[in-house]
């Protein structure tokens, strides 16, 4: 899959791109991302990218021609139209379904925003879909790019160190849509607290089990909007709703 990433400051994705577990995917091309700079396709002697805003106000606003002719470059370079993806709080919030989507898609092109946004007749011309990170507001669109292509990649096939280990992560379907348990490393005790028994018991059974109640616990105390998901989806069996009951009581 290919990312094209229109960035006005593509520096601060070089350590992202070649740090930690997903560094694999982007160097061998599994998740290619390249980066663009509007800059570079800016007319005049100032290769101006941005200006004020028509009604006045403070801030500037990106230009459309200079991110129009990145595009044009862009689907030079892939001989094909990608989908233009927008960072935005206007977006739909990214959550695990959605970066499961891009995870099997054939990428994007990312466009990142930068001071009060982009002229919004270049988003009605070419933007396919916008993407929130959140309810807040940040100063440019790189880090929710880096989010995206950080969750991407990590869903990837033998990107993670133990094989396919994302499948035991947070909010994975295949196991309800749960949190993930608890983890505990050496030593066995530190300061006051020793690990449980159960994880150094050796037996299988009895850890999965263990595993599986403390996600329900988890989740029914910190997200209990995914219980009721799991619940509505039937994908706590009897012995899940006894925890939960438990829990309760
Ligand atoms: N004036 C805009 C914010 C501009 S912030 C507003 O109030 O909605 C500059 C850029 O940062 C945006 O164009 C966008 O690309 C990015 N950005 C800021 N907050 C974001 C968020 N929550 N999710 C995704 N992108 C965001």
């Amino acid at each position: 899959m290919r990312f094209d990433v229109v960035t006005l400051f593509p520096e601060v994705f070089s350590p992202f791109l070649t740090t930690g577990i997903t560094r694999r995917a982007f160097e061998s091309g599994q998740v290619e991302v390249h980066l663009h700079n509007p800059r570079d396709h800016a007319l005049g002697n100032y290769r101006r990218v941005d200006d004020r805003p028509f009604g006045g106000g403070p801030g500037m606003v990106m230009m459309a021609q200079p991110l129009r002719m990145t595009l044009q470059a862009i689907e030079q370079q892939r001989g094909s139209r990608p989908k233009v993806v927008l960072f935005s709080p206007v977006g739909q919030r990214l959550d695990h379904m959605q970066v499961q989507r891009w995870a099997q898609s054939e990428g994007a092109v990312l466009v990142c925003g930068r001071y009060e946004g982009v002229d919004q007749r270049f988003v009605d011309a070419y933007v396919d879909e916008q993407i929130s990170v959140g309810d807040y507001v940040l100063s440019g669109g790189e880090l929710p790019a880096m989010v995206l292509l950080d969750a991407v990649a990590r869903l990837q096939p033998h990107v993670l160190g133990d094989q396919d280990s994302h499948h035991f992560d947070s909010f994975n379907p295949a196991l309800d849509g749960l949190l993930d348990c608890p983890h505990y490393t050496r030593p066995e005790q530190w300061q006051d607290a020793t690990v449980p028994g159960v994880l150094i018991s050796g037996h299988h059974v009895h850890i999965e089990r263990w595993r599986r109640d403390q996600r329900l616990r988890l989740t029914a105390q910190h997200r209990p909007d995914l219980i009721v998901a799991a619940r509505l989806a039937q994908r706590l069996s009897p012995q899940d709703e006894a925890v939960l009951a438990e829990m309760a009581s």
